[in-house]
């Protein structure tokens, strides 16, 4: 597996085996991220390591670098000026989109973006938006503050939740931050916080401030409009804006079924925390290792019933330990896959589901649809921002 984001690359001709970066990774304390192999320091967790840069700093001989991508697999970056625009005028990014991950950095530079599109949008201009934030992580949180606080017109259009990835974060995961300035609030104090009360601190500031935030809102389309500036196309409304800010982050948006009752609050495209759907009836979209994973993991909690739903007939992208675990579930009686199924439609307490050329229903408490996602470079590259594909440089 390949690191999703910034990742050190040790170079084992100068590393000594002082074994510093291992002690020094903030995540080393739930995973594994670095091991030592033959007295040299490794990256043994990669898809574990979210880019703190702790190893970076603490290794005595400058043995690691901390890189984009690796040798097999490209990230794609797009390329930002120090004000935060693009190539496109008027459209900036912000947080972990241009590469930077960590929630302080990405606090920084949603509030820094703001300001250069706050400079900007006092030109006089024919919009009826100075600008539209998209996503509500940490960035186009910190920007949404500093917009109420310039007083700009503005809107923040959020697909689901308040808090971006940190609100995907597994149940009280122990985050590691730094001090980040809020505007309007000041300064954002935790170093080492639960997820949970980051999360309540967040909705406690939002109330404060008053800031507005359109949540179950999905950008679709940003377009050149007719007044200059951009037209921004929502699944609910149309904007009309000066500047657009993209703080979408990485993880792209979710792929839907397209089918009646996804609407509904039962239906969810990640799991959070098994535990939650115990003695529930419970349906899993997918074939790949995040849905596996997630009918698995549901599987095991008390009193559930799992299906999974799988369109093929055969789990051929998942990796053999999850394939052997559906099938230790499914011998225990746990877990029930249909293969070649697709689902029909999502109605309360139950899911009509086709399998094969029969149709039929059964008793439905929540979905989880894990069929994929679709990732922000391709939007960025419709809109015309230009964008790097890294290969392990930094
Ligand atoms: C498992 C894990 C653990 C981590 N632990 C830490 C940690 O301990 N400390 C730390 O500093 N960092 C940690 N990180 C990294 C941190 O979560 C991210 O760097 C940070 O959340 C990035 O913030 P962001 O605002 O740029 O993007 P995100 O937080 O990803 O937010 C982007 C938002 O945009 C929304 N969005 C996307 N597309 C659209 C669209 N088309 N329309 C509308 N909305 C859209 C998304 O729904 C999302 O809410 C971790 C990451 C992971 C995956
Ligand atoms: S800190 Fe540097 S020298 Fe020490 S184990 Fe890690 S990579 Fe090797």
């Amino acid at each position: 597996m390949e690191p999703p984001t910034l990742h050190p690359e040790i170079d084992h001709r100068l590393c000594i085996g002082c074994t510093n970066c291992v002690a020094a990774c903030p995540e080393q304390g739930s995973h594994q991220v670095l091991g030592m192999i033959r007295k040299k320091a490794n990256l043994v967790g990669p898809t574990n390591c979210i880019g703190h840069g702790a190893c970076k700093a603490v290794c005595p001989v400058n043995a690691i670098t901390l890189v984009f991508g690796t040798a097999k697999r490209g990230v794609d970056i797009p390329l930002v000026n120090p004000d935060f625009q693009t190539n496109v005028p008027g459209i900036f990014i912000a947080g972990e989109l241009g590469g930077m991950g960590l929630i302080r950095n990405a606090v920084e530079q949603g509030r820094q973006a703001m300001e250069s599109i706050t400079k900007l949008v006092k030109q006089k201009h024919e919009n009826k938006f100075d600008v539209v934030i998209i996503g509500a992580g940490p960035a186009g949180f910190a920007a949404t503050l500093g917009a109420t606080e310039s007083k700009l017109q503005h809107a923040t259009v959020e697909q689901e939740e308040l808090g971006g990835t940190v609100a995907h974060f597994p149940r009280r995961k122990l985050v590691m931050t730094q001090p980040a300035n809020l505007p309007i609030v000041g300064e954002m104090q935790f170093t080492e916080v639960q997820k949970e009360t980051l999360i309540d601190y967040w909705r406690e500031v939002e109330q404060k401030t008053g800031i507005k935030i359109n949540y179950s809102e999905r950008v679709d389309a940003i377009e050149a409009g007719p007044n200059g500036g951009f037209m921004v196309t929502t699944s609910k409304n149309t904007y009309d804006t000066r500047t657009v800010l993209l703080s979408i982050g990485r993880r792209g948006t979710p792929r839907k079924l397209g089918v009646p009752g996804e609407e509904m609050d039962k239906v969810v495209y990640r799991v959070i925390d098994p535990a939650q759907y115990r003695n529930q009836h419970v349906l899993v979209v997918g074939g790949g290792d995040s849905a596996l994973e997630a009918a698995t993991s549901i599987a095991a909690e008390v009193g559930t019933t799992v299906t999974l739903s799988y369109r093929s007939a055969a789990f051929s992208r998942a990796k053999p330990k999850n394939r052997q675990l559906v099938e230790d579930m499914q011998a225990k009686g746990r877990l029930r896959v249909l293969f070649s199924s697709n689902v029909k439609s999502i109605l309360d307490g139950a899911v009509e589901i086709a399998v094969g050329d029969k149709s039929g229903s059964i008793a439905n408490d929540a979905v989880i649809v894990s069929a994929g996602g679709i990732l922000p470079s391709a939007f960025l590259r419709t809109i015309g921002i230009n964008v790097e594909t890294k290969w392990g440089s930094e």
